[in-house]
């Protein structure tokens, strides 16, 4: 025959035994029962603090905090709850994780439990700790996961569009912005300029100063030209030493008058390279979208042939598709 469990005791049994923190004080938050998992974290023994205040016991606890809370309870007659999100822990004790850096703390929700009398009052509350440290972890990584693939997203996005020398539209992209922008004149008719911009002389540039020099002169350009133009306008290399400007709402005088500003700029701007100075001078050839424009590809062809005309002229000039070459 074995002797019938005795309830109690059993209830007892488990509150000591379970992974949780449970504590109770009374209306004077005078501690009534402090269980295992209390003792173990907490590095203080059960014996040592019952009896006694709460906050005399424990006072780095939120004391202002925790005792509005326990009073919402006598006062409400309900339960409440503190989740890790809103409150990382109540009592400051330390997680078995390994050291992440982000989380130095065991993360803990904490329940407000009222424990009523015979007669249905509230005579104590049974605050209960659960180690959240996993949840929290859990979520951190994932936050640091998304984070890490945005970044990369971006930067793939980033390889795939811009030139890797220069930082500016490679050609792949300034093709489908220049065919996005020609739709767009078609659909509406709002003015669109193409200039083409290409370095005098760059063959020597290279052949003076090497090909580190001849890079150091195409990212120098390319910043100055972004910095000459607008955030609507389009920049990209169009080739070897060619960048081309979109420039839309803005027709071929208009185009000109930019495109002269860049030339001046880099005919008075020294780059710097290694021990040397590096000058050079641009040619830059400009054109507009007419309704007999047939595509693209007319459009550049256009500005190509501007282009030469600034060439044959002597370099170092703006000139306009179809405009007089003196
Ligand atoms: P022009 O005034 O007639 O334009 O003379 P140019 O010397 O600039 O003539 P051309 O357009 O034939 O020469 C372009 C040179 O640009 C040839 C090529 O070796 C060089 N080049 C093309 N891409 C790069 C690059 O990414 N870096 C460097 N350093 N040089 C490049
Ligand atoms: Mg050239
Ligand atoms: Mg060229």
């Amino acid at each position: 025959m074995t002797a019938p469990v005795d309830a109690a005791a059993l209830a007892q049994l488990i509150v000591e035994r379970v992974a949780v923190g449970v504590f109770t004080v009374d209306e004077r938050c005078t501690l009534v029962q402090f269980n295992r998992f209390m003792e173990q974290h907490s590095g203080v023994a059960a014996s040592a603090v019952l009896g006694r205040n709460l906050f005399e016991c424990f006072p780095e606890l939120p004391r202002r905090w925790l005792e509005q809370k326990i009073r919402g309870v006598f006062v409400l007659q309900n339960f409440a709850f503190s989740s890790w999100r809103q409150r990382p822990y109540l009592f400051a004790f330390a997680h078995n994780r390994p050291v992440t850096g982000s989380v130095d703390r065991m993360q803990q929700d904490v329940t407000f439990v009222p424990v009523k009398g015979p007669d249905g009052a509230v005579i104590a509350v049974c605050v209960t700790i659960t180690d959240a440290t996993d949840a929290c972890l859990s979520e951190r990584a994932s936050e640091q996961a998304s984070a890490k693939l945005r970044e990369a997203l971006a930067e793939v996005e980033k390889l795939s569009v811009r030139d890797g020398l220069t930082g500016i539209l490679n050609r792949r992209a300034l093709d489908i912005r220049m065919r996005d922008e020609f739709a767009r004149f078609r659909r509406y008719g709002s003015p669109l300029s193409l200039a083409m911009l290409d370095v005098d002389h760059f063959k020597r540039v290279n052949d003076t100063h090497g090909h580190l020099g001849g890079d150091e002169v195409l990212r120098r350009v390319s910043a100055l030209v972004a910095a000459e133009i607008r955030d609507v306008d389009i920049l990209g290399r169009y080739g070897g030493e060619e960048l081309a400007m979109v420039l839309p709402a803005v027709d071929a005088r208009g185009a000109a008058v930019v495109s002269e500003r860049v030339r001046r700029v880099i005919e008075a701007t020294p780059i710097a390279f290694m021990d040397a100075t590096i000058t050079v001078t641009v040619s830059i050839g400009v054109t507009e979208a007419r309704p007999a424009t047939t595509d693209v590809n007319g459009l550049i062809a256009e500005a190509d042939e501007a282009l030469y005309a600034c060439k044959r002229g002597g370099r170092n000039r703006v000139h306009a598709f179809g405009a007089d070459p003196n």
